[in-house]
C-alpha cells in the first residue's frame, strides 16, 4: 500500500512536535496496520536553517508568519507584501534588521531543499495541518508538492479549514482536494480507505465531516470520536528521529504536547438564542461538545511519552484543562515520582488546593484566562468569572511553590466603556504585586460568538481582516473566509480609552521586574506568621520595605480572608468582634492595599513567604 504523508508547516514553536500529526498517525496506524504513514513537521527544518531566535520572534506573531511565505505563493506582490512586513516588524528582535527579500530567498531555497528530500510520488495522500499561522505557508507547500506529484491528492484539515473557511480554500486552490471540517481521525482513515479501494471510490463515497469538490456537506456537519480514551497514545517519532539529525550546535530538548480534551467545558451561553462560551472565542470550532481523556488513561499517557522520549517538560494543549478531577489528576501525576516541568491552560476560578497539587506534580506555568480586570466588562466577555476571582489566582500563583501565571488583558473590547475603564485602573493598584498580564488588543475570530453576533456588539461590515489584503491578490481574497475577521464600529473610540490601561500595564510590568530583578528576593507583598500575630511585608521601589504587625483577632480576620469572603462569613466567623469592628479593620487594611474588596467581598493579598507549608489557610 503506497504511504500516507502527514505534514505542518511553519510557523508553530518549533521545540515540540505537532499534536495534531502525533494523534493521526497513531490513529490511522491502529485502524490500517499496515500502512506507512510519515509525519513531516517542515517547521522544524525551517527553525533550523532560519535560527531559533529569528523563528521564534515570527512564530509569535501571526501577521508577521503569514507574510513571507504570501511573497513566495505570489512573487509578483513582493512589494506589496514587504510594505506590510516592514510595518508589521518594526521594533521586533531579530525581525527589525532582517532584509525581507532575503528572508523569501533563504525559505525558499530551504523549502525546496526539505520538499526535495521526499519521493512525494510514492505517497497516496498528503494531509497538511492548518492552524493558526499556518496558513501562507501551507498553501506554498501544497502548490510544491504538487509541482512535483501532479497526481497525490492533498487533503488540508485543522483550526483554519473549520467551517466555511475550508470550503473556500477548497474553492479557491485547485492543489487542494479535499478539507477535513472537524475532528481527523474518522473522516482521513475512510478516505484513505476509499483511495486503496478498500471503501469504493472517493469520488463517489460520501464521507461524513469530509469535504471534497464532489461532496458537499450539510452545514455543520462533521465526524467525531464519542471517546477520547480510544484514541491510541500519540507517536511523535519522525519529530524526535528529526531532532536527532540536526546539526551538532543546534539541537535542544523539546517538549513533549498532552492532548487530553478536546473542546471547552466552559460553555455558557452568550444570550437565549445565541452562541455559547466566551465572548471573543473560537477555539471550538472544530469540535462538537466536550471530551475529556479518563484520569488514568492521562496519567498512563504522559508516564508513557516521557518515558518513551526522554524528556520531562510536558505542555497540556487542551484550551483548558478538564474541569473534573484536576486535584485527582496532579496527585497521581505526582506518585510518577518524576521531575516533570509542566504547562496549562486553566480558569481563573481553579481553587488553591488544586493549584498546590499542580505544584508539588511540577506545574512550572499555568495561562490563566484573566482577560479582564473589570467585573462589568467580565461580564460583556461573558467570562464567568469577577475581578475577585482574577485577584485571587493571581495572588495564590505568586506563592513560594505554586505555578507562575502568565495571563492576558483583553484591550478594545467592544462596548468596553469609560466605567470599565476606571474600573480597570482602581483594581490593576490592587494587582501591581503580582506577576504582570500582557494587554493583547481584542481581535474579531471567524465563529466567536461576537461574530455571529456583531450587532448586539455595535460592528458593523464584518468580513476578512483588512491585513489580509497585504497577502493575498483581490480575487483571491474575495472568495477566502478566514480566520481573523476585520470590522467597523468603534474601532477609534476604544483605542483612546484604553490609552491610559495600556499605560498602567506598562508601569507595572517595569515596576514588577524591578523588584525582581535580584535573584530569590521573594514575593513582593507577604507575610510571617507567629501563631497569635503575623507580620505582612511590602517591598518598594526606591523606598524601604513597609511593613504592618496584625494581631489576635486581626490576624485571624486576615488570614481567614486568605480566601476571598464574604461579609456576612466573615461576621458569622468572628461573632465576638462586632461588625462596628469589623468593618472599619477591613477598610482600614483595604484603603493600604494590603485587602481588596468587590462587592461585600474581601480577600487578602499578602501570601505566605515560606509557601503552603500546613494546608492552605486557617
Ligand atoms: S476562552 Fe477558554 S474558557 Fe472561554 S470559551 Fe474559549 S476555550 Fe472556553
Amino acid at each position: 500500500m503506497n504511504p500516507v504523508a502527514l505534514v505542518s508547516t511553519p510557523w508553530p514553536l518549533f521545540n515540540r512536535p505537532s499534536v495534531q500529526l502525533g494523534a493521526l498517525k497513531a490513529f490511522i496506524r491502529q485502524k490500517l496496520p499496515g500502512l506507512e504513514v510519515n509525519t513531516r513537521h517542515f517547521y522544524l527544518g525551517i527553525a533550523e536553517d532560519l535560527g531559533y531566535d529569528l523563528y521564534g520572534q515570527i512564530s509569535e506573531r501571526t501577521w508577521l508568519a503569514e507574510t513571507p511565505y504570501a511573497a513566495l505563493l505570489y512573487p509578483d506582490r513582493i512589494d506589496i507584501v514587504e510594505r506590510f512586513w516592514r510595518k508589521k516588524a518594526l521594533r521586533v528582535p531579530f525581525v527589525n534588521d532582517c532584509d525581507f527579500c532575503a528572508l523569501c530567498r533563504a525559505l525558499e531555497v530551504s523549502s525546496s531543499s526539505i520538499l526535495d528530500q521526499e519521493d512525494w510520488d510514492r505517497y497516496i495522500l498528503a494531509g497538511f495541518s492548518i492552524c493558526f499561522g499556518q496558513l501562507t505557508s501551507s498553501l506554498y507547500y501544497i502548490r510544491e508538492v504538487k509541482k512535483r506529484a501532479p497526481t497525490l491528492k492533498i487533503i488540508v484539515g485543522g483550526s483554519a479549514c473549520a467551517g466555511d473557511m475550508g470550503q473556500s480554500l477548497l474553492n479557491c486552490f485547485p492543489e487542494i482536494d479535499f478539507v477535513i471540517r472537524g475532528e481527523g481521525e474518522l473522516p482521513l482513515v475512510h478516505l484513505i480507505k476509499s483511495l486503496t479501494g478498500t471503501q469504493g471510490d472517493s469520488r463517489m463515497v460520501s464521507i461524513p465531516g469530509l469535504v471534497s469538490r464532489h461532496n458537499v456537506l450539510p452545514d455543520q456537519e462533521i465526524s467525531q470520536i464519542s471517546n477520547l480514551d480510544e484514541l491510541p497514545v500519540p507517536e511523535y517519532d519522525d519529530y524526535f528521529n528529526q531532532v536527532r539529525s540536526l546539526r551538532t550546535n543546534k539541537t535542544f530538548l523539546p517538549k513533549i504536547p498532552m492532548e487530553i480534551s478536546r473542546g471547552c467545558w466552559w460553555r455558557k451561553s452568550v444570550n437565549p438564542e445565541g452562541a455559547s462560551g466566551c465572548a471573543f472565542c473560537n477555539l471550538n470550532l472544530q469540535w462538537h461538545g466536550y471530551r475529556a481523556k479518563s484520569l488514568n488513561r492521562t496519567i498512563s499517557e504522559i508516564d508513557s511519552l516521557t518515558k518513551k522520549h526522554k524528556i520531562l517538560s510536558v505542555s497540556f494543549m487542551d484550551n483548558l484543562l478538564p474541569s473534573k478531577g484536576q486535584k485527582e489528576l496532579f496527585e497521581g501525576i505526582k506518585k510518577l515520582k518524576n521531575d516533570f516541568r509542566l504547562f496549562a491552560e486553566i480558569r481563573a476560578t481553579t481553587p488553591v488546593e488544586t493549584l498546590a497539587s499542580m505544584g508539588a506534580a511540577g506545574m512550572h506555568e499555568v495561562q490563566v484566562g484573566i482577560e479582564s480586570l473589570s467585573t462589568s466588562l467580565l461580564k460583556k466577555l461573558n467570562k464567568g468569572t469577577s475581578v475577585m476571582d482574577n485577584m485571587e489566582i493571581m495572588k495564590n500563583c505568586e506563592t513560594p511553590g505554586l505555578p507562575d501565571l502568565t495571563g492576558n488583558m483583553i484591550l478594545n473590547f467592544p462596548l468596553s466603556d469609560n466605567d470599565d475603564i476606571a474600573d480597570t485602573i482602581w483594581n490593576l493598584e490592587f494587582a501591581r504585586p503580582f506577576r504582570p498580564i500582557k494587554g493583547v488588543p481584542f481581535w474579531l475570530g471567524y465563529g466567536s460568538p461576537v461574530w455571529q453576533m456583531p450587532h448586539a456588539y455595535g460592528l458593523k461590515r464584518v468580513g476578512n481582516h483588512p491585513y489580509y489584503s497585504h497577502l493575498f491578490p483581490p480575487e483571491v481574497l474575495r472568495n477566502l473566509s478566514l480566520i481573523i475577521q476585520g470590522y467597523q464600529g468603534g474601532v477609534r473610540h476604544q483605542n483612546r480609552i484604553w490609552k491610559p490601561v495600556k499605560k498602567k500595564l506598562q508601569e507595572w510590568k517595569t515596576s514588577y521586574y524591578r523588584l525582581h530583578d535580584t535573584p530569590g528576593s521573594g514575593p513582593i507583598l507577604s507575610y510571617q506568621d507567629g501563631r497569635d500575630f503575623m507580620i505582612i511585608r511590602h517591598r518598594r521601589n526606591k523606598s524601604n520595605d513597609m511593613t504592618h504587625r496584625l494581631k489576635d483577632t486581626s490576624r485571624k480576620i486576615y488570614l481567614f480572608c486568605q480566601t476571598q469572603r464574604s461579609i456576612a462569613e466573615i461576621l458569622a466567623r468572628f461573632p465576638g468582634f462586632g461588625e462596628d469592628k469589623v468593618r472599619p479593620f477591613l477598610q482600614m487594611m483595604v484603603d493600604k492595599r494590603l485587602i481588596f474588596s468587590e462587592g461585600d467581598r474581601y480577600l487578602s493579598l499578602a501570601v505566605p513567604i515560606s509557601g503552603l507549608l500546613d494546608g492552605i489557610t486557617e
